[in-house]
């Protein structure tokens, strides 16, 4: 790669965290401002949390959910009403305590999450088992004031969707929460490219004042894990500290079951970290917000640019294309849009006007390909289908190549460093033994995966007969 073409980027296996930094800045998804722990989103950053979020509005919707807005403050005696939930998010809630220059006679947060929003409102407008279900979505910002974070990964404010259902049975209320996971999966693996692990979050690891949580959890290329997404079963605990009931069938009055269910911008962390190289970005075809870039070659010569904007009028019809037409040399946009991750590059200059053709290179191989005029539009789909699950399959065989299995802790703290990821291993589910793995390896539990297999028959941290197996890694 020219040098001098580039914005440097730090090598992955140099400093993962400083790639990481690198590529966010210099492909123009974020910049920072003054504000710690925020991130101010960018043009390219934005669009492409648009259309990932597109993807999942339109399964929200498919599914029979309705999108509403609560608002942005919670009044404290409002959120102390549910004693996990406030025990669970008050170190993370960041307090309002004036309005203009008058003290407030009672604080009031800014939404971390906003079951109890959703409580009050359910308490008001449910009444009879013909109210039910009641499935609502809300698309927001939420603020945690987190201590460490990092851009998409973990910021003080990040955008959302947060799902808050109310249901007559437990068992629609199970099923809602499997449901939701299954969209989340979806996806992250047929949207995002980014394959996951299904599974149950441990007592420990469960969302402050649910029954049980249900997680998506992938692995990053430096063998860290990060949640991806999470659905609770809340039970009736909140409907019960703010009263919502319904009279059922046969009239008799019934405390609603609920789930709530998140996905954020931490989802773009995970895009990064899991699909990008040395060169940058590398990002999915179909949340890309650009496919296709067209780079004019010779362009000074009569006819390339007339023809080169034609071919993009063309294009647009049938995927995202743009053109750089600018003054810079072919070269220096060669490496910004590989940096941008952009799935393709179309490259057309007089001499392939003359022979009816035109120049493609893939953004995740770096193959060239040349393609006459008369098959473009069919082999762009093509292509870029073909990129799409090339990159799955890539970071598939990452994740098996990164995931082990371990029957004591030794066995597990070994694993973890000599090849970072995830590891298989039982558990007799004692919060101690998880704790001490915790302490002793660094590792969480990640999640009892939905597909269970029997590794061993003995707790990796006790020995003692055991039957759940967990998957174990260091996470962002
Ligand atoms: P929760 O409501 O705690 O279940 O969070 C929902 C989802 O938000 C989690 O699955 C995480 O992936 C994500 N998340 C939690 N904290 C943050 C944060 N500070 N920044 C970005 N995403 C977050």
């Amino acid at each position: 790669m020219a040098k001098e073409f580039v914005k440097d980027i730090t090598s992955m296996d140099e400093d993962f965290a400083q790639w990481y930094t690198d590529v966010v800045t210099k492909a123009d998804l974020i910049d920072y401002s003054s504000v710690r722990g925020s991130m101010i989103i960018r043009p390219y950053g934005y669009a492409l949390w648009e259309n990932i979020k597109n993807e999942l509005d339109h399964r929200i919707k498919e599914t029979g959910h309705e999108n509403v807005y609560m608002p942005l403050f919670i009044p404290e005696s409002l959120l102390q009403k549910e004693k996990d939930h406030i025990e669970g998010f008050a170190p993370e809630v960041a307090w309002v305590t004036h309005g203009g220059s008058e003290e407030l006679t009672e604080r009031w947060c800014v939404r971390p999450t906003s079951e109890v929003l959703f409580c009050e409102h359910y308490k008001n407008i449910i009444h009879s088992y013909r109210d039910l279900p009641k499935l609502y979505n809300q698309w927001a910002n939420v603020v945690r004031w987190e201590k460490t974070t990092r851009p998409f990964l973990r910021t003080l404010e990040f955008l959302w969707q947060e799902g808050h259902t109310c249901h007559a049975t437990d068992e629609e209320a199970h099923d809602e929460t499997k449901r939701m996971l299954e969209v989340y999966a979806d996806v992250c693996e047929n949207i995002l490219a980014i394959p996951v692990i299904k599974g149950q979050k441990t007592e420990k690891e469960k969302f402050a004042g649910a029954k049980f949580t249900y997680t998506i959890e992938s692995l990053m290329h430096d063998g860290k894990a990060l949640q991806s997404g999470t659905s609770h079963h809340l039970g009736d605990g909140f409907a019960k500290a703010f009263g919502i009931q319904f009279t059922d069938q046969a009239g008799n009055l019934q405390y609603v079951q609920q789930t709530s269910w998140g996905f954020t911008t931490r989802i773009i962390g995970a895009m990064i970290m899991v699909h990008g190289d040395d060169r940058g970005l590398v990002m999915p075809p179909k949340v890309a917000p650009t496919q296709v870039m067209i780079v004019p070659i010779a362009q000074h010569k009569e006819g390339v640019l007339d023809f080169a904007y034609e071919l993009k009028d063309r294009l647009s019809k049938s995927v995202r294309v743009e053109i750089d037409a600018s003054d810079k040399k072919p070269g220096w946009k060669f490496n910004e849009y590989e940096m941008k991750g952009i799935p393709l590059r179309l490259e057309v200059g007089p001499k392939d006007i003359e022979k009816g053709q035109v120049i493609l290179a893939r953004r995740d191989t770096g193959e060239k390909i040349i393609v006459s005029m008369e098959e473009l539009d069919e082999k762009l789909n093509q292509i870029l289908d073909d990129i799409q699950k090339n990159i799955f399959q890539k970071a598939s065989k990452h994740r098996e190549e990164r995931t082990s299995i371990a029957s004591n802790l030794d066995h597990l703290k070994n694993n973890l460093e000599t090849k970072p990821g995830f590891v298989k291993a039982m558990w007799c589910g004692n919060r101690e033994c998880e704790d001490k793995v915790k302490e002793e390896t660094g590792a969480t539990s990640r999640c009892m995966p939905f597909e269970q297999e029997a590794v061993s028959d003995k707790c990796v941290c006790c020995g003692v007969t055991a039957n759940q197996m967990v998957y174990w890694a260091k996470a962002y």
